[in-house]
């Protein structure tokens, strides 16, 4: 495996803000902040993307997610709402090949935004929502 930086971090060998540390699981501060209080969270198994992530560890994640931000929203650190956000491939915007929950605090007025397809989706009839749903249940 080529070298990564987040599972530096978890080896110790590059400095970071640790705000939780679990056997599976570790969240430490973004070094870039979209706002302060920015952290992420991250599986101690190197795993680049969702697939192939141990479901019991992405429940972890999540978990561990939830309660730092809960935690924020506690520390003082101005926090008027939050983003939990999860770049997923490339094409999604991920950029560190670590598996990565961003819990972004959001303040009013931070410029900030996630901005999704055009500014106007389309609102597709009854029978071609039924089918993507179809599509996807055969393979839950
Ligand atoms: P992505 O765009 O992949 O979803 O997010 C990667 C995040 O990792 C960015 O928000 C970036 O600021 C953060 N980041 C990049 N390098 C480092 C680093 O060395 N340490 C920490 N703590 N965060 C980093
Ligand atoms: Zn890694």
């Amino acid at each position: 495996m080529e070298s990564c930086i987040f599972c530096e971090i978890i080896n110790g060998k590059r400095e970071a803000s640790i705000v939780h540390d679990d056997d599976r699981v570790l969240a430490f501060m973004d070094i870039f902040p979209i706002n302060p209080g920015h952290t992420l969270v991250i599986p101690k198994v190197h795993c680049a993307e969702l697939t192939g992530l141990d479901p019991d560890i992405g429940a972890q994640i999540f978990k561990v997610a939830m309660r730092v931000e809960q935690a924020i929203r506690q520390s003082g650190i101005p926090c008027a709402g939050t983003n939990l956000y999860l770049a997923n491939g490339s094409i999604a915007g991920q950029e560190v090949f670590h598996l990565h929950l961003h819990v972004i605090p959001r303040l009013v007025g931070d410029g900030s935004g996630f901005r999704f397809g055009s500014v106007n989706r389309s609102h597709p009839p009854r029978q071609a929502l039924n089918e993507f749903a179809a599509k996807i249940k055969t393979r839950l």
